[in-house]
Order: C-alpha cells, then sequence, then structure tokens
C-alpha cells in the first residue's frame, strides 16, 4: 500500500522497520509527509503544464513547427523539463 503511494523501500523500511518501532508512528508519518507533500506538490504542478500543453497539441493541425503556435508563442511554449523530468522525479 505505502509502495503505491509512491514510497521507496527506504521510506517504507524508515516507517515500518525495527528503528521505526522504537520512535512514535506518528512522528515518523508527520516527518515523511512534511517532506514528501512539497515534493509530490510539485510533480502534480508539472503535470498540470504537461496535460495543459498536451491537451493543446491534441488540437493541433499544424504541417511544421514554424506555424505551430505550440512552438512559436511564447506563452504556449512546452512546460520547462515536461515529460522527461516527469519521469525522473518519480524514479528517484
Ligand atoms: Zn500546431
Amino acid at each position: 500500500m505505502a509502495q503505491r503511494a509512491g514510497f521507496t523501500l527506504e521510506e517504507i523500511k524508515h516507517l515500518t522497520g525495527p528503528t521505526a518501532r522504537r520512535a512514535e508512528t506518528s512522528d515518523r508519518v508527520h516527518e515523511l509527509a512534511d517532506r514528501k507533500l512539497p515534493e509530490i506538490e510539485r510533480l502534480i504542478t508539472r503535470a498540470q503544464a504537461v496535460h495543459e500543453w498536451l491537451a493543446l497539441a491534441a488540437t493541433c493541425d499544424c504541417r511544421t513547427v514554424d506555424v505551430c503556435s505550440l512552438f512559436t508563442d511564447p506563452a504556449l511554449a512546452p512546460p520547462p523539463g515536461g515529460l522527461g523530468a516527469l519521469a525522473s522525479d518519480a524514479s528517484g
């Protein structure tokens, strides 16, 4: 279950392993939440930016990137980092 929530094995061990039994569970869980919440919120923000851009891209019928506003209009530029950054964030 914890792994499905996006925790690494190391983080799960930190929560449930032998050393965790010497500390209040709520302290451990709060510590993890404090560390992971900003991380996940950044990921959601970036995912939403990528989602918006992809939704626009789905409506594109340009023949070349030179005429495509997704690439020529700075306001519509692809989100920095894009999907590659999302994937590397998720694994590390
Ligand atoms: Zn286009």
